[in-house]
């Protein structure tokens, strides 16, 4: 990975507790009311907006003809590879820098490329052209085992040998603030023997993270695990909502089906695994040495805190969990290189995500069908509230940040609420 020179200090005021610190330059797609939507960076509780700043003549150093951030998402800029991402980089962490005059100077032109967060609106950061979901804590596939499966051995045999996954739904991958419907569908009634047609009982958000690829490979041309890094360009946070009682009774033989493509919900700021290369940390040892093809030379994942709150309607919100990234079993390099061992080829813009992200603590699982145990316990909310799964009016808030000697990255939070179940189907 590329050095950067990070400046000490910027002349924008970023507070301390910020998620969008100097290092961090996360990269979203926003609007305000009555303009086209265009790529910014969030900077303390500002966006800079870069098709501004390019129309100004701030990247004339990229050597691009057409401007890259004036565009309704990031793959257009994600396509220009690594070279543009490394110097966009640096000219932004340049153009902050208090001791640099060239922007922080020039204050007529602060109004137009400097926009507060509460002003914009955020839109989808990238156009999703696939996504794929893992099931990479070993926690989470050992909860879920002893649950559905109480008489056998909660991990599979397979599940230490190969990254399981399934290919998801992109075109239901909706960014934070958009609300989710509790969906319809196929469910087994306790004691039934047939199913009925009804709105989903047992709503569950995962808590999972996800990362964007960047470089992709073509078909035929498998991504090593020691390169793997090189093709993601960032993360987000990833809520992938699931239907527990559709899931149940539809997943046999082939897996997620309509129990998950229903909605997933992301984070609108990508963090670049450039911000994460301080939060670099060994991943857990892998206790069944890997194929050759999934070892990796340099194993390491990133050390991220991950909360999920929940909201009710007219209540308190209450934290019912905290995780971190670092628990994952597979890393994410060993997650492209499985993918693409075949000679599946990736596209710019691809999601992968992680699978729901729980610890060893019961505080720590990362779905209510943990956290309640299949239903058979209560999550207390603080303001008395109980829950076994989500309920209609209830907003699912997901939050992750990375700290370290006094450095935060963060990704700000994926928020939604739930509406009831369309009526149209009763
Ligand atoms: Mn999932």
């Amino acid at each position: 990975m590329h050095q950067y020179h990070t400046p000490k200090k910027s002349w924008i005021n970023i507070d301390s507790n910020s998620d969008f610190s100097l290092a961090n330059l996360p990269y979203g797609v926003f609007s305000i009311p009555g303009t086209n939507p265009r790529v910014g960076v969030a900077v303390g509780q500002h966006i800079l907006d870069l098709a501004a700043l390019f129309n100004l003549g701030f990247f004339a150093d990229l050597g691009l003809d057409k401007n890259p951030f004036a565009s309704h998402n990031l793959n257009e800029f994600m396509a220009l590879g690594r070279p543009v991402w490394t110097k966009t980089r640096q000219g932004l962490l340049n153009l902050l820098d208090a001791q640099n005059p060239e922007l922080s100077q020039k204050t007529e032109i602060h109004p137009q490329v400097l926009i507060p967060q509460a002003d914009a609106q955020m839109l989808m950061p990238v156009q999703v052209p696939n996504y794929t979901d893992f099931y990479s804590s070993q926690e989470h596939a050992t909860n879920v085992g002893k649950m559905f499966r109480p008489d056998g051995e909660p991990l599979l045999p397979n599940w230490k040998h190969i990254p399981v996954g399934y290919h998801g739904r992109a075109s239901s991958i909706l960014v934070s603030g958009t609300p989710i419907r509790r969906p319809w569908g196929q469910l087994l009634p306790p004691d039934a023997n047939t199913p009925v047609f009804a709105p989903c009982r047992l709503l569950d958000f995962e808590l999972e993270m996800a990362f964007v690829v960047g470089k992709p490979n073509p078909l035929g041309d498998p991504i090593s695990v020691n390169h793997a890094e090189d093709h993601m360009f960032g993360m987000v946070i990833f809520n992938d909502w699931s239907a527990r009682d559709i899931q149940k009774w539809e997943y046999v033989p082939l897996g997620p089906f309509l129990a998950k493509n229903f909605a997933s919900s992301i984070s609108p700021w990508v963090v670049t695994l450039d911000a994460l290369q301080p939060f670099r940390c060994p991943a857990p040892q892998q206790d069944l040495e890997p194929l050759p093809y999934l070892k990796e030379s340099d194993r390491h994942t990133f050390d991220i805190n991950l909360s999920v709150s929940i909201l009710p309607q007219n209540g308190e919100e209450g934290q019912v969990c905290q995780s971190n990234f670092k628990y994952l079993y597979w890393t994410m390099a060993q997650q492209l290189a499985h993918h693409t061992v075949n000679g599946c080829n990736t596209q710019v813009g691809d999601m992968y995500a992680s699978g729901t992200i729980s610890g060893k603590e019961q505080s720590s699982f990362g779905s209510m069908l943990e956290l309640s145990w299949k239903g058979s316990r209560k999550v207390t909310l603080p303001g008395g509230q109980e829950r076994t799964f989500i309920q209609d009016g209830d907003t699912v808030i997901m939050r992750a940040f990375a700290l370290k000697d006094g450095l935060r990255i963060g990704f700000g939070e994926v928020r939604s609420i739930v509406l009831p179940a369309h009526p149209k189907n009763a």
